[in-house]
Formats: structure tokens, sequence, C-alpha cells
């Protein structure tokens, strides 16, 4: 191997100010090695390490930042310095910054100090916030759930004499056939807000009621599966979820999974009894059930609201919105409706006439017509407001559903939405957004895997870990059960927050990616789409079909000692045909792709009659005279090697690659 050239520790440790053995530490964390400060690192790690600490970066978020702040409609909302901070289990480093009011770039210095590198837009652990917080003054409090926060939109820098009591924004859950869509229909027909006549609801993923002249938002999309692919991108849309269960039915499948998501969500549960006009409804035993599933119900001397009611006859429906109302107040919801909008993107689609229309909750601030705003990568500027009705209005307030019109292309849901001061900055902003979008996709500290895992416990970094678990019968499942909850330690927890018999669902895939969680599987497979969603998302899943061995990976992991094994993955094989040599060039290999593909970059070694007689990378790979990213089969290309010239006629060029992966069966 070469030499590559690079750049001594000190060096770069003199560059950014930081003390060598700070970053060594530090580097360690992302897995580069380097001994002492008279060691040599890649100009490329070095490059990562300096593109983190960058001036520019963070005058570019400073200056976005500082622009959308003195946008707030024209009333100065001065950011009051916070002597304290909540935070819910972990914390994106940016979100970190303001909070604390100190730039982005000297908080990853500190956090560097601590031997932790990390990017602008990762998470970290609510105990290195802590830490971290603890260097500028400032004392942090964790809190377990998202509960107290009231989801949506963080009002940490809003001044208390602007905050508003905000309505609350609730979802309705459980299994199918129990009501919930016959639920949300009896609730908009007895209690939307009375218009001018012939205001027709319109479809816009969410509607708002009033309930005695409080307002109250409903997610227009029942079920657990849009609720978490909501969360999965990061957005806490739901402050209350209402879990249907038909009292003839009980609690079924869907209904637990729907708790386990709620739960997950940190989001409190009213429980709705429906279908108590049948003659088989059974309160009792619903509530039984409900106790077995920790919701004891309140007139069972548990905590849990569960309200009887029947959808179709309009029964009850009073008393639940009542109880929403209560658990809301519980909940003191906020918001400042004095600084310019942010929100979550809950829906989107193309119109004729209209172009891309995206519906938007508002968390915090007033959305006015004429405001730009990027989501995402994308960015526009509000040509209209379309209320739940269909009505144009000029502003909207914080929690309230509305159809926007003027993006530049379809907004993703899940995705913030943010006004900004000016057309310049929402583009640069989403620009940046996508630049970050590609290169962190899946990654980011969003997933995560036992081997992240077991990385993160060594440095001390997290405790809790997430599993998601299905296994073939209720039996395997409750031994597996109890077997990796007997595993935690004082230091480390195992956390099951979802377990059920059965094959992997999307659903199950989508739970782990909104709660960091890692797949477990024991004798099951994938369903429908399971394994491409966890493959696209990046969510580690992972199948036994040995029990001991799923406690010694876990184990493993929680000890921090679960070393990645190297695997080598054959790509392809190609046929020398013919060989071409020019002096700048060396030897070209013209061949024919027999199997697989050939891949720049890859590894490739030449096989002659039997023998390895050669094993390097792929460096240059053509179609004619173009660089080609890869070759497929039954293709020719022409292959060069740099230094390399022993091609022959009849040779085959094996191309593989080696990948990391987990210990396996
Ligand atoms: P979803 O799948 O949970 O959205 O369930 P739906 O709202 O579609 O309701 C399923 C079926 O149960 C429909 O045939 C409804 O008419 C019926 N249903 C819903 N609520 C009630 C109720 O309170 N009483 C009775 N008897 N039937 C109901």
């Amino acid at each position: 191997m070469a030499t590559k050239k690079g750049i001594k520790i000190s060096a770069l440790a003199d560059e950014l100010k930081v003390e060598p053995r700070e970053l060594i530490k530090a580097l360690k964390g992302i897995g580069i090695t380097a001994k002492t400060s008279a060691s040599t690192i890649s100009e490329e790690a070095s490059l990562s390490v300096k593109k983190l600490l960058s001036k520019e970066q963070e005058q570019e978020i400073k200056a976005a930042e500082e622009k959308a702040e003195q946008s707030s409609s024209g009333v100065a909302v001065a950011p009051k310095i916070a002597k304290q901070i909540t935070i819910f289990s972990d914390v994106n480093v940016k979100d970190l910054s303001d909070m604390l009011e100190v730039r982005p770039g000297n908080l990853i210095k500190e956090l560097m100090r601590l031997g932790i590198l990390a990017t602008i837009n990762q998470r970290i652990d609510a105990n290195v916030a802590k830490q971290v917080a603890g260097v500028f003054g400032i004392e942090v409090v964790s809190k377990e759930k998202e509960v107290a926060s009231g989801g949506l939109m963080s009002v940490q820098k809003d001044e208390a004499k602007h905050l508003v009591t905000r309505p609350p924004i609730v979802v309705v859950m459980g299994h199918v056939d129990h009501g919930k869509t016959k639920l949300l229909d009896a609730i908009r027909k007895t209690n939307v807000i009375a218009t001018e006549a012939g205001g027709i609801t319109q479809h816009i993923g969410a509607y708002q009621v009033e309930v005695k002249k409080r307002k109250i938002t409903f997610l227009d999309t029942p079920g657990h599966e849009a609720f978490t692919a909501l969360r999965s991108r990061g957005a806490k849309v739901t402050d209350i979820a209402v879990l249907v269960v038909a009292a003839d039915d009980g609690v079924m499948p869907q209904t637990v999974e729907a708790i386990h998501h709620a739960k997950a969500a940190g989001v409190p549960i009213i429980v709705a009894i429906n279908k108590i006009d049948k003659p088989e409804a059974n309160l009792d035993k619903v509530k039984k059930q409900l106790s077995e599933q920790d919701l004891t119900p309140e007139d069972w001397g548990g905590k849990t609201v569960t309200v009887p009611i029947s959808a179709k006859l309009g029964k009850g429906i009073d008393e639940l919105l009542d109880m929403i109302l209560l658990v809301a107040d519980l909940l003191d919801l906020k918001a400042n409706p004095l600084r310019s909008a942010s929100g979550i993107v809950i829906e989107a689609r193309v119109e004729k006439g209209r172009g891309p229309v995206a519906t938007i909750l508002i968390g915090n601030g007033t959305l006015k017509v004429g405001d730009t705003f990027y989501a995402g990568a994308v960015f526009g500027k509000v040509r209209a407001i379309l209320n739940d009705k269909g009505e144009r209005i000029q502003s909207a307030t914080p929690s309230k559903p509305v159809a926007v019109l003027g993006a530049q292309s379809v907004l993703v849901p899940g995705e913030v939405f943010r006004v900004v001061h000016d057309e310049k900055t929402a583009s640069k902003l989403a620009e940046k957004k996508l630049l970050e979008l590609n290169q962190l996709k899946s990654q980011s500290g969003k997933v995560i895997s036992l081997e992240d895992f077991s990385r993160s416990v060594k440095e001390g970094i997290r405790k809790d870990l997430n599993i998601i678990l299905k296994a073939d019968v209720q039996g395997s499942l409750e031994a597996i059960k109890t077997m990796l909850t007997n595993l935690t330690t004082p230091d480390v927890r195992v956390n099951i927050i979802h377990s059920g018999a059965g094959m992997i669902s999307e659903s199950d895939v989508m739970l782990a990616l909104a709660s960091k969680a890692i797949v477990i599987g024991f004798s099951v497979g994938y369903e429908g789409g399971a394994k491409s969603l966890a493959d696209d998302s990046g969510v580690s899943t992972m199948i036994y079909d040995i029990i001991y061995k799923i406690s010694d990976d876990v184990k493993g992991a929680m000890q921090g000692m679960l070393e990645p094994i190297k695997e080598e993955a054959v790509l392809g094989h190609a046929y020398v045909k013919a060989t071409f040599t020019y002096s700048k060039l060396g030897t070209i290999a013209g061949c024919v792709v027999q199997d697989g593909k050939m891949q720049r970059g890859a590894f490739i070694r030449i096989i002659r009659e039997g023998k390895k007689i050669y094993e390097g990378k792929l460096e240059s790979l053509k179609r004619f005279k173009e660089d080609a990213k890869e070759v497929q089969t039954g293709f020719e290309c022409g292959i060069a090697i740099h230094g390399h010239s022993d091609f022959k006629e009849g040779d085959i060029i094996e191309c593989f690659e080696i990948r990391t992966v987990l210990r396996k069966l």
C-alpha cells in the first residue's frame, strides 16, 4: 500500500485550537485511529473534521437564524437567556446550540473535548448534552418523555409573555373496523366551526372543530402508520392520541401496536370505547384488557381516561371532546403567535391549476400570505392560504391546519416548514438541506445498528437499547422478551418498545426508524415491503433462529464489545478479451462482463488459470471512451489499474467489495 499524503495530529490540533489528545479521542469516536500527536491521518479525514468546525457553515446558519428572528411580525422577540433548559431524551446539535445560545462551532468544539465528534445535524444523548451545557454554565433538565413539551415545536426561544395557549393536535388510532373513520366523521359533522353558508369541508389531511369556544385539531388520517411515518422524519406532530377500541371486539393486535406507537412517541392516550350501542358490547372486558396493556382506566384505580362512545349514534362524543380539552390543559400547550411561522408538512400533492399544494400544521408563529419559506429541500412564497373548508384566509395561527399554495415543488410530509426573511435565504437553506439529505441519507444518528450501539456504549454516550421484537409464536416471544429484559444492567437498559407474534411489517420498520430502535426477528420473515423499507431507510433488522445467539449479540453490544466483521461480497466477473497498451495510460484490458457487474472504486482480483495473480482497486472503468461508474452483465468495458499492466487474454477479473457486517449466525 502506498502511503498517502496526510496531516499530523499536532498540526491539525493546533489549527483547530484543541488539545491533541482530545482530537485523538474524538477521532476514535468516528473510527479513525491515531496513536500520538506525531501520527498522521489522511487528508480526507482531516478535511471532514475541519468541515465540522468550518466558520462558513457556522456563519451561514447564524445569519439565517438572525434573519428569521428579525422577521417576527415586527415585534421584537428578544431571546431570553436561559439558565436552565429542558430537553427530551436526545437533541440535535444545532438545536442545542440555539438553546444554549452559543455558536454551533463552539458547541462542536466543546463536544470534541469530551471525545465526541458530532456534525451540526447529529443528535446527542441527554447525558452528553448535560455535560457539554455545563461547560457553558447552563443546567440541562432532561425528561424521559416528550409529553410535557406539548410536542410540535420548541417554544424555548419565546418570552413567556408572548406565549398563548394553542389548541391540541389529536390523532385517532386503533384496530381496523373499530370505528376510527366513523368517529372522525361524527366529530366533524357536529362540531365543525360554523361558517357562512356553503362552507363545505375539504379534505386537507386535518380539520379543526370548536368545542365550548375552544378549538381542537384532528389529523384526518387515522391509524398509527401515518402517525409514525410523520414522526420517523423527526416531526412531533401530535399532542394527544385517541385510541378507539370497539366494545364488542376488545383489544386487538393493532390496538396493541397503536399503544406502543403512542407510548414510543410519549403521547398521552385517551381511550374511546366505541360501539357501546351494540348488544355484545362489554365495557368491563375492554377495561380489563386495557389494564393488561398498562392502561388501567381511572375508574379501575389507574390513570387512563376512558370514554364510552357510539360513533354511529353520536353518543359520548361531547364527553370525549371535553376529556381531550382536559388533557390538553394538563399538557399546557403554548405557542407564540407573534413570531414568524414554523410547522409540519402533513400532506402534499399537485393540483391542477394550483400547482403544489401542501397541508401545513402550524406549530408556532403566524403564517401570512406573502411569507417566504422552506421545508426540507423545497422553498417557496405563500401565494394563498386555504382553511379546512377550502376558504381563502390571510393568516393562520398555531395548531391550525392549512393548505398552502406557492411551493416551488411538492413538499415532503413530515418535513419541518419554516418561514424565513427572504427568498434568497429560503432557497439557500433548502439547497443546504438537499445536500445534507443526500449526504446523510439514512445515517446521521437517525437509525441505529447493534454495532453503532456497541460503539456508543463504549464511548459512554448511550444507555438505552431500543428493540422491536417479532417472533413466530407467542411462547418464544415471551421467552425472548424475558431473556432480553434480564440483560439490563445498571449502565445499559434494554427497552423493548414493541413486540408481537408475526412477520416483520412495514409498521415495525417505521416504528424502529422513529424510535431509533433495532428490529429483531426470531424465526420470522418480512411482510410485503418491510425488507426494502428497512434497507432504504437504513433500519437495522436481524433475524435469528437460535435464541441464545440473540442474547450473545445483544449482550456483546451492551458491553461495547461487538466488533463488526468484514465480509467480502463478490459483485461480478469479467473476461479479458483483448489488451491495449497506451504510453500514457498503461495497459487497458478490454473485457466483457460475464455475470454481476464491474464497479469503479471496488476491489478486483485478476485470476489467471485458476490462480490469483493480482489484487487491488478498480481504478479506471470505461464504456467506450466514457468513464463509467459500473458496467452490467453482457456489456463490454475497459479496465485499467494504475501501476499494473499485466493483463492477458483469458484472464478473469473478479470484482468485489468489503462490507462491514455484524456477527451473524
Ligand atoms: P375504522 O377501520 O376503524 O376506520 O372503522 P370504520 O369507522 O370504518 O367503522 C367500521 C364499521 O363499524 C363500519 O361499518 C361502521 O359503520 C361501524 N361502526 C363504527 N362505529 C360504530 C358504532 O359506534 N356502533 C356500531 N354499531 N357500529 C359502528
